[in-house]
C-alpha cells in the first residue's frame, strides 16, 4: 500500500505556493464537487482593543483566501469557516465576529459566498471519541463532508507542538475544552487531544508556517518568518512532518505518539512519503516553553531578578487555557511589583492537582484547585480565587492580601495586553500585517 504523501513547500507567492502544496500532496483528491466543506483556521485568540501580533499566532488570511480560491476552482460552493477563539471575557461572544471582520473573512463571504460561524454560538453534539471519552463538538464540522484544517506551525507550552490535531480543540464546547485538561494521569491532555480527529469526516491539513512560533501558542512567544507550508490528506503525517521542521522527532510529542498508537501506526517518518522540500534542509529547533529554575518554582527571568519569598510553580497539563490566559499577566505584574524585599513565603498554585506546601501562604488559583485543596490539612493560610476562570479583580485582591502589591492595570485590561508586544515588530518588514487582510 502506498504511503500518505506530505508536501513541504516554501511559501513564495500568493496562490501559487498553496496550489503547489495542494497539488504535490494530492490533498484535495478526495473532495467531490458539491461537497460541504468546513475550514478550520487557527484564530486562537483575538483582541478587540488594539492591534496585536498575529504573526505565528493566527493563520494568515493569505493562506485562507488561497484555499477558498482552490476550493471554488473545484466546484465547491458550500464553504464554512468556523472558529471559537479563547475569550478573555467569557461573555464577549462577539469576539469571533470582530476577528472574522478584522481578518477579512467577511470579504470572502461577499466574494465567494463563504459562511463564517462562531463556534461559541452554534449547536454542539456529544460524541464518543474513544476510550470512553465523550466531548461536545461543533455540529457544523461534524456535519460537513470534508474538513480543511489550516493551523499555524507553532510550538505549545503544554503539548510541545500545536498543529493540525491540536487545532481541532477550537471546535469543542468550552466545557469539553476544560475536560481535555484532565486530572487523570492516564487520560491527560495529550491523550485527549489525540482523540480529536476521530469523529471528523475526510480532511486535508495545510499547516501555515509562513510564521513559526517558539514558546507558543500565543503572542508572547518568539516569532520567526519561516515561509513554509506543509500539506497532507493525512493529519497525523502532516503534524509529524511539521513537528520535525520545528525540531521535534514525533516520538517526543506525546499527543502524536498517542494518535499514532490509536491508529495502529508508528510515530515516525516511516509512515509517509515526503515530497517537495527536504525536512533536513529546513528543520530549525524551536523551544516550546519558557525556562524555569531548577525547582520549577519560578521562571528563570524572575529568579534572575532576585525575587524571594514567592513561588509560582510551573503550570502542568491540567491547567486549561482559560486559567493560562492569566499566567503571563500575573507573572509580569508580580515582576513589576518586586521592590527587593522578600515576600512572606507565598505560593501561587494553578491547574487541578497541585498540593500546598506546609508553612506557606497558598493562593489557589481557580475553582478546580480550590475544590481539590479546600480541606487540605497542610494549608497554613489559604487564599482561594474560586472562579472558573478566576476573575481578574479577585486575583489582584488575593495577591494584595498576601502583601504582593501588584498594579491591577495589566490584569484588569487583559484584553489590551497583547498590544504591548507590537513594539517587537516595529520596522521589521518581514512581519507583514497585510498577510492578515483580504482586500
Ligand atoms: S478553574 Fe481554571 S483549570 Fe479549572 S476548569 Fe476553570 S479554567 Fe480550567
Amino acid at each position: 500500500m502506498s504511503k500518505p504523501k506530505v508536501a513541504i513547500v516554501r511559501y513564495e507567492k500568493p496562490l501559487e505556493s498553496v496550489r503547489k502544496a495542494v497539488d504535490l500532496s494530492d490533498g484535495l483528491a478526495g473532495l467531490s464537487p458539491g461537497s460541504k466543506v468546513f475550514i478550520k483556521p487557527n484564530v486562537v485568540m483575538w483582541s478587540r482593543k488594539a492591534p496585536f501580533p498575529k504573526w505565528g499566532v493566527i493563520t494568515t488570511s493569505r493562506v485562507v483566501e488561497d484555499v477558498v480560491v482552490l476550493l471554488k476552482e473545484r466546484g465547491i460552493d458550500r464553504i464554512t469557516i468556523g472558529e471559537g477563539p479563547v475569550l478573555f471575557d467569557p461573555k464577549a461572544t462577539d469576539t469571533a465576529a470582530h476577528a472574522f471582520e478584522g481578518l477579512g473573512y467577511n470579504v470572502l463571504g461577499r466574494r465567494f459566498g463563504v459562511t463564517c460561524v462562531n463556534v461559541h454560538e452554534r449547536p454542539f453534539k456529544k460524541v464518543d471519541v474513544g476510550g470512553g471519552i465523550v466531548l461536545k463538538f461543533n455540529t457544523d464540522i461534524l456535519e460537513s463532508d470534508f474538513v480543511v484544517n489550516i493551523p499555524v506551525m507553532k510550538t505549545h507550552a503544554q503539548t510541545v507542538v500545536s498543529l493540525g490535531i491540536k487545532n481541532l480543540k477550537g471546535t469543542l464546547h468550552i466545557n469539553s475544552r476544560k475536560k481535555c485538561h484532565s486530572a487523570d494521569p492516564e487520560k491527560d491532555l495529550n491523550y485527549m487531544v489525540a482523540l480529536l480527529p476521530n469523529p471528523l469526516p475526510e480532511s486535508f491539513t495545510l499547516i501555515d508556517g509562513i510564521f513559526t512560533t517558539e514558546r507558543g501558542p500565543a503572542f508572547d512567544g518568539k516569532i520567526r518568518r519561516s515561509n513554509l507550508l506543509v500539506a497532507s490528506s493525512d493529519m497525523l503525517c502532516a503534524d509529524m512532518a511539521a513537528a520535525m521542521l520545528l525540531g521535534y522527532e514525533p516520538s517526543r510529542v506525546p499527543h502524536l505518539v498517542h494518535a499514532a498508537r490509536n491508529q495502529g501506526r508508528s510515530a515516525d517518518m516511516s509512515e509517509m512519503e515526503v515530497v517537495g522540500e527536504k525536512i533536513e534542509d529546513l528543520a530549525a529547533p524551536h523551544q516550546y516553553s519558557f525556562a524555569y529554575n531548577d525547582t520549577e518554582t519560578l521562571p528563570v527571568g524572575m529568579e534572575k531578578m532576585g525575587i524571594k519569598g514567592l513561588s509560582y510553580p510551573k503550570y502542568d497539563l491540567t491547567m486549561c487555557t482559560y486559567c493560562s490566559v492569566y499566567t503571563g499577566a500575573i507573572l509580569t505584574s508580580i515582576g513589576m511589583a518586586w521592590q527587593g524585599k522578600p515576600w512572606d513565603d507565598v505560593e501561587i498554585l494553578t491547574g487541578k492537582i497541585m498540593k500546598p506546601t506546609p508553612g506557606k501562604k497558598t493562593i489557589l488559583l481557580g475553582k478546580c484547585l480550590y475544590q481539590a485543596n479546600k480541606d487540605h490539612p497542610r494549608i497554613k493560610e489559604m487564599i482561594a480565587v474560586k472562579g472558573c476562570p478566576p476573575a481578574p479583580g479577585d486575583v489582584v485582591n488575593a495577591l494584595h492580601q498576601v502583601g504582593v502589591e501588584i498594579n491591577p492595570s495589566i490584569l484588569e485590561n487583559i484584553e489590551s495586553a497583547p498590544g504591548f508586544f507590537m513594539g517587537r515588530y516595529k520596522n521589521k518588514p518581514e512581519f507583514d500585517e497585510s498577510l492578515f487582510r483580504i482586500e
